[in-house]
């Protein structure tokens, strides 16, 4: 081949971890609620083809944010029914019938937009501030869905701004305003609103569908997480260099660490322009050959240094840089004070994802 294909990391992303965290997800579910993956975002940096192939018989639909996501899916080959969350505009209309998508409408202008033909649902904004359509619409919403002629509404849906915090009174607002479009829609269209959090710890909020994303990638949002729920997601990359240093001598940009002895260091491939945030400099462990050791000194663009200490390992040898028990996508995210939908998000396209 000629353009030398080489990683200097990739990702790997287990389906059995995928179907068993689907599994227990389902688990609370009542029979007959329906459930969809999201999966956008590339299914938050998992690769949303391979992660809808290993998780399409659990889940009856699935989400993403645009239709550019939508069609890179139905080119896959994937025929379950897709939602796609984002706003439709003049230049994405055709394609919601033209590749069976089913739309999300949060203004008359979208309804008007859509008039040449969709399936869709409403979204009611109960509180989260973002999309879809205030509740002090509702009534009118409903004429319009029922004025509607060409276009089918398959659901009326809400989003929670912090179903994941416990009980607060934002997410009770949001609650009372479930009630208001349970009492307007429910028993006429689907209603669902639950992410991941909402569905593990708002049993009422169920309805007649959920939507996971976060918890099927491994990480329990809620504030009691459950042990059940493991990360998909492993990164790897490897030795390229080791070398040994004197005590005292530093390491990487702004020499802000020194060898607490003389030593072995290794040169890991792996650094911010890949998603290895610089932020985590000298904060988390990898993993080689079954034992920890620390990242030291400044995460640089392209590379990251691990202090071996009186250990030493060949070129070439494994790391894991991410996915252990003390280095997933949770662990970093608590680190830097993020979550970890930023962190799998945020691992560039570059980096090479293999479904195993
Ligand atoms: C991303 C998203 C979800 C999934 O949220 P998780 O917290 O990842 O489960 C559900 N619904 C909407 C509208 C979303 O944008």
């Amino acid at each position: 081949m000629a353009d030398y294909p080489f990683y200097h990391s990739h990702i790997e992303i287990s389906r059995d971890v995928l179907q068993s965290n689907a599994r227990y997800l389902h688990r609370n579910l009542k029979s007959g609620t329906r459930s969809v993956a999201v999966i956008k975002a590339d299914a938050y940096g998992h690769g949303a083809v391979d992660v809808a192939r290993a998780v399409g018989d659990l889940y009856d639909m699935f989400a993403v944010a645009n239709v550019t996501e939508a069609v890179a899916l139905r080119k896959a080959g994937i025929m379950h029914p897709i939602l796609v969350f984002g706003v439709p505009v003049p230049q994405t209309v055709k394609a919601y019938p033209e590749y069976e998508l089913e739309a999300v409408v949060s203004s008359d202008e979208h309804f008007d937009l859509l008039e040449q033909g969709t399936a869709y649902h409403v979204e009611i904004d109960s509180g989260m501030g973002r999309l879809g359509i205030r509740p002090d619409d509702l009534e009118r919403v409903r004429k319009r869905i029922a004025s509607a002629g060409r276009i089918t509404c398959k659901g009326v849906m809400t989003h929670f701004a912090s179903a994941d915090e416990g009980d607060s009174a934002c997410m009770q607002h949001q609650i009372r305003v479930l009630a208001q479009i349970r009492d307007m829609f429910g028993g006429q269209f689907p209603l669902h609103a639950a992410n991941s959090a909402a569905s593990l710890d708002y049993p009422d909020t169920h309805l007649d569908m959920v939507r996971h994303g976060i918890a099927l990638y491994g990480y329990d949002p809620t504030p009691e997480p459950s042990e059940q729920l493991r990360p998909a997601m492993k990164w790897r990359s490897w030795v390229a260099q080791c070398k040994y240093i004197h005590k005292g001598d530093s390491l990487s940009y702004g020499a802000t660490w020194q060898a607490p002895a003389g030593g072995y260091y290794a040169v890991i491939p792996t650094g911010y322009a890949d998603g290895y945030r610089r932020d985590l400099s000298g904060k988390l462990p990898v993993r080689i050959d079954e034992r920890w050791y620390p990242q030291v000194g400044r995460v640089t663009m392209d590379y990251i240094m691990v202090w071996l200490d009186g250990d030493r390992y060949a070129a070439g040898t494994e790391v894991l840089v991410m996915g252990g028990e003390k280095n997933h996508a949770g662990i970093m995210a608590d680190a830097i004070g993020t979550i970890p939908y930023e962190i799998c998000c945020g691992i560039h396209t570059k980096v090479p994802r293999r479904m195993m």
